[in-house]
């Protein structure tokens, strides 16, 4: 019969552990602090543990905790409508797409470059959910991105014309890794807004990442940018070095109907 285990009790809450979860919340040990009983209790019965190993375990939580805390707040940060990852994704529904280009993207080797991505293809074929999967995917290997769709990015540029709040949006939407602007082709812009968007693209041109989307063409994007030649200088510089991924299916949502139409 196995021997039992005298089972290790940990003090219950008294001046030296009170001491003990001061000094952790006050170091800012979260991770420590919330799962030393559980450590400890798995591993001070146990033969061959060595204080070195109850350490390594009590500092890779900490390192675990923090990490889980970095992806939520990051996620948080980043804004994104929902959340939806690369497994999520069907290829099977959108034969046009190259998912081993796209599995590629996810190393994230284009944010180092500094690449610009551009999906196009008609509503529902999934260039917002393959945008935010890439995005999820930056902030999981420790890139900072942001979502917009180009409708809100309008709109905060307008209301930061009531305070000071012009510079600091353009400060805060050039210093992500990647910047997400999803559906650039849905609005028109004019004046200081078009000179705003000019700007914010050219100046993250070859130091910062961007994803666009976008239902239409290229030729769409002369009216986001406010002319011809501005539009003209951005998409040459995407297509400089920058990966067009051309979605050439139908909606997503319709494909069951389209089969049912089929049938009947
Ligand atoms: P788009 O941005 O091209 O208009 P979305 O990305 O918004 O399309 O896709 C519409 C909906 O369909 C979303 O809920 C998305 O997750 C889903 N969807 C689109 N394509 C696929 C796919 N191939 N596999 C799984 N879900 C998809
Ligand atoms: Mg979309």
């Amino acid at each position: 019969m196995a021997k039992k285990i005298k089972s290790y009790h940990l003090p219950k809450l008294n001046k030296q552990t009170e001491n003990i979860d001061s000094a952790l919340r006050l170091l800012g040990l979260e991770g420590i602090r919330l799962f030393f009983d559980t450590i400890s209790k798995q591993t001070l019965n146990k033969k061959d543990i060595t204080p070195y190993d109850f350490l390594e375990n009590l500092l890779e939580k900490e390192l675990a905790w923090r990490e889980d805390n970095r992806l939520i707040r990051w996620a948080q940060a980043a804004r994104f409508p929902w959340k939806k990852t690369l497994q999520d994704f069907d290829f099977s529904a959108q034969p046009s797409i190259d998912q081993t280009q796209v599995y590629d993207l996810s190393s994230c080797r284009y944010i180092d470059n500094s690449q610009n991505i551009v999906f196009f293809g008609v509503p529902g074929v999934g260039k917002t959910h393959l945008a935010i999967s890439l995005g999820l995917e930056a902030i999981n290997q420790g890139y900072e991105a942001r979502f917009l769709t180009l409708g809100q990015l309008i709109d905060m540029i307008e209301k930061s014309y009531a305070g000071e709040g012009t510079h600091r949006l353009f400060s805060s939407l050039l210093r992500p890794d990647l910047l997400i602007l999803d559906e650039m082709d849905l609005f028109e812009t004019k004046g200081s807004i078009s000179d705003f968007l000019f700007k914010l693209c050219q100046q993250r041109y070859e130091k910062k990442s961007t994803i666009f989307t976008s239902n239409r063409s290229f030729d769409s994007w002369d009216k986001v940018f406010g002319n011809e030649t501005r539009a003209g200088s951005i998409v040459d510089r995407i297509m400089h070095n920058g990966v067009i991924i051309n979605i050439k299916g139908g909606s997503y949502r319709t494909r069951n109907r389209n089969s049912i139409q089929a049938i009947l």
